[in-house]
């Protein structure tokens, strides 16, 4: 059976995790589909690569599809609004962006000019965020919802942009806010729109659901809400409060507890409205999750539902509740901010090496004299076929190299005889994994015995950069070889980083078989470049990325889709990742007084006659180049 791009796109996923921005063209390339709507329309990754070497901007770089950006928000509005339609709903929608979840500023504008017309949203976690939120959102009916704690600035900052005309919510969280908030308001004359952020009971699901439930860190008690009301109510500021909200984390990987939120949230909405609140929005916050690893199930980096479903939840639980208690049906707010962010930006990293310490190639011939360890395993190995149980040889070889050590520790082995005997040691071990691979034979330690022998590809990024939530929560992120998805992968391999840490590795990747595996399937290292894509990092992992062994920002291209163009795309922008001068800075070294210092060095050195003058002047050239140069490898 020779091997498809089917084959392929089973191995690797690429139309599960994809949800349809991704694809694999019969050249065996990876291509992104930049409008789900028009499926034949792609850009294949290699070009983009091409023409951004060409540009000179070197490996690693995130490579950024603003159309994704685009086709995202729009899919989330639309299909709230069609499902808003069709169950006969009242309210609207309102969504906003989150943006803590890609702060960068390309992203914001992208995604506030592609929600216009929806009167898309933005929402805020901190001072700085809302300062970035009020030069940037500013249409004037689209919201502005403000969480997290907040001091007397923060207030203000929101009171600000009230003055301007813009629907700025403040979000509860403590009941603190809300007295300083009041008080605000009277001094300014300016009236807040407020919300009030609900403890509940039910928890999310997946690595975040500490975010919901009592224990929770944010959010006000059912007494809480009702103290603020009065409190409220006694400063004639009731009319202000027009929001309920909640967030029960990020990533629910299991659609019953949105179930579980909507029934519970709805309910507390239509007794407060009862109650004489005249709330008129009803915010679910974020935890919209994303199918990471493509297996639609309750996996910590899956969901077990899509959009729609999500969607549908919301408005028909919602509207059930409201009916049952004659309210009127709230506007709906989503936080949603990883579902729109994730699949439009990738890292690209190149392989700039193979860590393989079992095929070493060293000389195992007899000599006479030799321990009788070697003679032993050399035995094994020369009688390979005649052993009828693998597992034999298996447990043989391993004894014999256990034994090995201890008489190499007791010094009783020399260092040439050690060699010998990994050496044999690794080739049987191989010859043993070959046959057990064939079917036929039952073999205990199958898998464990390949990811042993598996090897490590060297990839040119950090994870502590590029894929921070891959190291801190063992996220799985989809890794994919940009190319060559023609041929069959003929081994594979761990990934490890240019981070001098031991953790700087990515070693959990999905088997649509067998489950999570330590290592993917890739193709041999022929000499020509090989490159790794690993995708949906737009949400989260393109900003929080810290800067171990100072490995800066990554070079970045944008990229739009171009129907006109013969490659059917253009690069927009590309922006340069830090320089070695850029990152030292942030740890307050002084660039330029590095330099003078290693040039005072070197002139020293001149003087005394230990470098000559010439050779002088290129030294000091070379360290200015390279902390002008960007800080991974070359
Ligand atoms: C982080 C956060 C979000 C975004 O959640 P996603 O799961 O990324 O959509 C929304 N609302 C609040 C209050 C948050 O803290």
């Amino acid at each position: 059976m020779s091997w498809t791009i089917d084959d392929a796109d089973k191995t690797y996923g690429v139309s599960k995790w994809g949800a349809g921005h991704f694809t694999i063209n019969e050249s065996g390339q990876l291509a992104v589909v930049p409008k789900r709507e028009i499926p034949e329309q792609t850009i294949v990754i290699q070009d983009v690569i091409d023409e951004m070497l060409s540009q000179g901007v070197r490996f690693p770089v995130v490579i950024r599809f603003h159309d994704i950006l685009r086709s995202q928000v729009k899919t989330i509005n639309r299909t709230f609004n069609n499902i808003i339609d069709e169950a006969d709903y009242e309210g609207h929608f309102y969504g906003v962006y989150p943006v803590k979840v890609n702060q960068m500023r390309e992203v914001v504008e992208e995604i506030v000019e592609a929600g216009h017309r929806y009167n898309f949203g933005l929402e805020a976690g901190s001072k700085a965020e809302l300062m970035s939120v009020l030069a940037y959102n500013t249409n004037k009916k689209a919201l502005t919802v403000l969480n997290g704690y907040k001091d007397e600035d923060y207030l203000r900052l929101a009171l600000l942009g009230r003055r301007l005309g813009r629907k700025i919510v403040v979000v509860v969280e403590k009941f603190s806010e809300l007295v300083k908030l009041i008080e605000l308001s009277k001094e300014t004359g300016v009236e807040p729109i407020i919300g009030i952020r609900s403890r509940m009971t039910v928890k999310g699901r997946g690595k975040w659901e500490s975010s919901g439930g009592e224990k929770a860190k944010f959010g006000l008690t059912i007494s809480e809400i009702i103290n603020a009301v009065e409190l409220l109510k006694e400063n004639k500021l009731l009319d202000c409060l027009k929001l309920f909200h909640f967030h029960i984390g990020s990533q629910i990987t299991d659609i019953r507890a949105i179930k579980e939120a909507i029934a519970e949230g709805a309910r507390i909405y239509c007794k407060l409205f009862q109650y004489g609140v005249n709330l008129e929005y009803f915010d679910v916050g974020g935890g919209l999750g994303v199918d990471y690893d493509g297996t639609a199930s309750t996996n910590d980096s899956s969901i077990n539902y899509k959009l729609d479903e999500y969607v549908a939840d919301i408005v028909y639980g919602l509207k059930q509740v409201c009916d049952l208690e004659d309210v009127p049906h709230p506007n709906i707010i989503t936080e949603s901010g990883r579902a729109l962010t994730a699949h439009h930006s990738c890292v690209i990293t190149n392989i700039i090496g193979e860590i393989d310490t079992t095929s070493v190639n060293f000389d195992t011939k007899k000599i006479t004299g030799e321990s009788h360890l070697v003679s032993n395993i050399r035995e094994v190995e020369e009688d390979l076929d005649k052993y009828e149980n693998w597992q034999e040889v298996y447990n043989d070889a391993v004894k014999l190299k256990e034994d090995s050590l201890n008489a190499f520790k007791l010094g009783i082995l020399s260092l040439v005889e050690r060699a010998k005997i990994e050496t044999i040691y690794w080739r049987i071990l191989k010859k043993v994994a070959e046959i057990v691979s064939n079917k036929e034979f039952t073999f205990e330690q199958e898998t464990e015995l390949e990811e042993y022998l598996s090897g490590q590809y060297l990839c040119n990024f950090s994870i502590f950069q590029s894929a921070a939530d891959s190291w801190a929560i063992d996220q799985i992120l989809p890794v994919v070889p940009i190319d060559r998805l023609g041929q069959q992968p003929s081994k594979r391999c761990s990934l490890v980083d240019i981070t001098c840490d031991s953790d700087g590795k990515m070693d959990k990747f999905i088997d649509y078989d067998e489950g999570i595996k330590k290592t993917i399937p890739v193709h041999q290292l022929d000499g020509n470049p090989y490159y790794l894509g690993i995708f949906l990092t737009g949400a989260y992992q393109d900003v929080m990325g810290d800067m171990h062994n100072l490995f800066g920002r990554l070079n970045e291209v944008h990229v739009y889709a171009h129907e006109g163009d013969p490659k059917g795309f253009y690069i927009e922008e590309v922006i340069r990742g830090s320089s070695a001068a850029d990152v030292l800075s942030t740890m307050q070294y002084n660039p330029q007084y590095m330099a003078f210092t290693v040039k005072k060095a070197i002139d020293n050195q001149i003087s005394r006659g230990l470098i000559n003058p010439r050779d002088g002047v290129k030294l000091v050239d070379f360290y200015e180049d390279c902390l002008k140069s960007y800080t991974y490898l070359k």
